[in-house]
This record gives structure tokens, C-alpha cells and sequence, in this order.
């Protein structure tokens, strides 16, 4: 195997976009590598948003942006297994400013059809040490003339943790645009709280790993009350994602968490069904 190949196919395993021999299977994961270059311009990259709603209230308080890429032959592709081959390969850069321009114009679109709901972006550890970054997103701002409250990112802890000086500074320099920043996964990325504290983040997203075995499992459902506790204390607005049944919701509310994500509410749609589902939610919770 080459350098290439090896950038590709990391021995990590656990990819299921096919089945097959290994060699096979990196031959293929390298020809959608391939692909994914020129699926930016044959619009085969999609934006789904997935609504959040605050609990006590049922208010509607954004949605996170979310990529699909609808790949000319083999349909709908898994989303984490192409994020992490794009990952692997180098190719976040091109992603992440592909989901910024859609995210910027939808948030447009969203605002002059009089729909005001913030949108969050993913970023990967990798856009983090993009210089251009910060001066991209600002541009947009200028361009759009949206509201900075309503583009918000989300950056898993362990992508906080993979460089903490360069996230800290790239995280102070968004926060400066007047953006809402979240702590992604919380909870999977063993980080210590002294440095957490120094992030100038927002809020913090538990991961769906803890939310949603919570009715059933009591190790899980103790986890998920420390740390909606821990981001309370730490003056921190705390979301729970993976919310799938009204017994999770209902423990949530007892528990005081602010936000909630997850099928129970919505699934990830495409960004023109919002409106729909939002009317949908209103009429639901009167
Ligand atoms: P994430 O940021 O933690 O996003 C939440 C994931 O959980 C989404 O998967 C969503 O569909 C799924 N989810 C939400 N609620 C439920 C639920 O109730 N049950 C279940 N089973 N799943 C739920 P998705 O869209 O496949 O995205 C997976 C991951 O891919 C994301 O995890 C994020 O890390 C990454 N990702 C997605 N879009 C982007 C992007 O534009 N850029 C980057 N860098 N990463 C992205
Ligand atoms: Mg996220
Ligand atoms: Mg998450
Ligand atoms: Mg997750």
C-alpha cells in the first residue's frame, strides 16, 4: 500500500458503505474519495436541518445544519462514514465551505420568507488550522447580512481537545463575530473542566450515546443529570441530542435540561420542509 492508500483506509475500520474484501474496500473508499471532490459541483451535497426545541417551553430555537450527499449511483450515502473518509482524505476544507455557502444562503432564504431560526454548522478538528476560516465566515456575514446570532457551530470535545491553543484562539475569533458556539458529543472526549472553562462556548450538546439508553439505564441516566448540573453550574445552556421517546423527554424535563434534539421531535430534513414541520410542532403542543 502507498502513502494515498493509507491516508484513505486508516486501520480503524468499522465503515459499512460496502461490504466486501479489504482490498476491495479500499479501492472503492478511494474512487469515493474520488468522487467526492466532483460531487461539490454536480450538486450531489444536500442540507438537511434537524429542529431543536427548548423543553420547558416547546419553543422552537434552531436546527442543526447537517450534510447528505445524494452520490450519483450509490443514492444516499452515511453520513459520519463519508464525513470521516473526507476526514481521513483532506477534504473537509472543501465540505466545510460547501456548508457554509448553503447555510448562509438558506439562513437568507429562511429570513425573507419571515422564518428567524438559527442554524449550527459542524466543524472538524481539520478547519480549525484553516487560516482562511474566520475571514471566509465573516465575509459571509457581510454578504448576507445575517443576523450573527443565527449561525451558531458545533465542535465535538474531542476536536476541542486535538490542539486546545489553536481551537481556543479559532473559538474566540468566531465568538468575537458574535456567534453562538456548542461543545459536541459531550461527554465522549475525556476533557478536563479547567479547560473547558477557559472555551469561550455556549452550550453543550450531551452526546445521544447517554441520552438515549437514560430510561433504562441508570448509569446512563446519572451521567446525563451530572452533566446537565455541571453545564448549569458553569453558566452554560445544556442540549440533549438522540431524543427519541417522550419517556427520555419527560426525564429531560424533570431534570431541568434546556434544550432538545432528536427523532422524537424531528428527523434531519431537507432545509424547504422546516416551515411545514415547525407549523406541524405548533399545532402538536397547543
Ligand atoms: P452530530 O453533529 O452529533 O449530529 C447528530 C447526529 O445524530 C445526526 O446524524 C442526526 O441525524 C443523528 N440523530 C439526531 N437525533 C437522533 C435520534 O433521535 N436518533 C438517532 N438514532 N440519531 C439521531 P448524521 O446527520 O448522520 O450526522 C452524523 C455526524 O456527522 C454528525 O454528528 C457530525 O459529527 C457529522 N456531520 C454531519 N454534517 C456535517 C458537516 O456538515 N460537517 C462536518 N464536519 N460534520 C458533519
Ligand atoms: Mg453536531
Ligand atoms: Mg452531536
Ligand atoms: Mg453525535
Amino acid at each position: 500500500a502507498n502513502a494515498a492508500t493509507n491516508d484513505v483506509c486508516p486501520a480503524r475500520g468499522g465503515y459499512a458503505l460496502y461490504t466486501g474484501g479489504q482490498e476491495q474496500e479500499c479501492t472503492r473508499r478511494i474512487s469515493l474519495m474520488g468522487d467526492f471532490r466532483q460531487a461539490i459541483e454536480q450538486n450531489e451535497l444536500l442540507l438537511y436541518c434537524q429542529p431543536k426545541v427548548d423543553i420547558a417551553s416547546r419553543r422552537v430555537c434552531g436546527a442543526e445544519a447537517l450534510v447528505r450527499w445524494q452520490h450519483h449511483v450509490h443514492g444516499m450515502l452515511p453520513t459520519i462514514e463519508f464525513i470521516k473518509l473526507a476526514e481521513n482524505a483532506g477534504l473537509i476544507t472543501p465540505l466545510t465551505h460547501w456548508m457554509l455557502d448553503a447555510v448562509f444562503s438558506q439562513s437568507y432564504a429562511w429570513h425573507e420568507a419571515g422564518i428567524e431560526q438559527a442554524l449550527s454548522v459542524n466543524l472538524s478538528a481539520h478547519d480549525l488550522y484553516d487560516p482562511m476560516l474566520v475571514d471566509r465566515i465573516q465575509g459571509l456575514f457581510s454578504t448576507w447580512n445575517v443576523n450573527p446570532e443565527l449561525i451558531q457551530f458545533e465542535l465535538t470535545e474531542s476536536t476541542l481537545m486535538e490542539e486546545p491553543s489553536i481551537a481556543l484562539e479559532t473559538l474566540t475569533k468566531l465568538k468575537k463575530l458574535g456567534t453562538r458556539l456548542f461543545i459536541d458529543d459531550f461527554g465522549t472526549g475525556y476533557s478536563s473542566l479547567s479547560y473547558l472553562q477557559k472555551l469561550p462556548v455556549d452550550s453543550i450538546k450531551i452526546d445521544q450515546s447517554f441520552v438515549m439508553p437514560m430510561e433504562a439505564d441508570n448509569d446512563s441516566a446519572v451521567i446525563v443529570r451530572s452533566t446537565i448540573e455541571l453545564g448549569h453550574n458553569l453558566g452554560l445552556e445544556v442540549v440533549a441530542e438522540g431524543v427519541d421517546n417522550q419517556v427520555v423527554w419527560n426525564l429531560l424535563a424533570t431534570l431541568e435540561c434546556d434544550v432538545a434534539q432528536g427523532y422524537l421531535i424531528g428527523m434531519p430534513m431537507p432545509a424547504e420542509q422546516f416551515s411545514d414541520w415547525e407549523d406541524k410542532w405548533v399545532r402538536m403542543s397547543v
